[in-house]
């Protein structure tokens, strides 16, 4: 996670994709792209949060392919069931 120090008021800038500027959410000053290097700052516990989100994101996508598997499994079931009745009824 890659974040700019303000300038003006100190406050975190997060750097979401590139921008021609980035703009302070505290006091509203805009620094350029070009200038980025300069007031560039680490945060390390800002990591742990988006590998956080990642892993949530993760379960989430394995939540749904459950939910697809059991979807395909009572369709399954489903023309199962209609072809066996067609097949007692004719
Ligand atoms: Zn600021």
């Amino acid at each position: 996670m890659e974040a700019l120090k303000c300038p003006n008021c100190g406050g975190n800038i997060l750097i979401d994709g590139e921008q021609e500027y980035y703009f302070c959410p505290y006091c509203g000053i805009g620094i350029p792209n070009k200038l980025r290097k300069k007031f560039t700052i680490e945060i390390k516990e800002d990591k742990k949060i988006t590998k956080t989100i990642v892993k949530r994101d993760e379960a989430k996508i394995e939540e749904e392919k459950t939910s697809r598997i059991e979807t395909i499994a009572i369709l399954c079931f489903t023309g199962l069931f209609m072809l066996f009745t067609y097949l007692v009824c004719r």
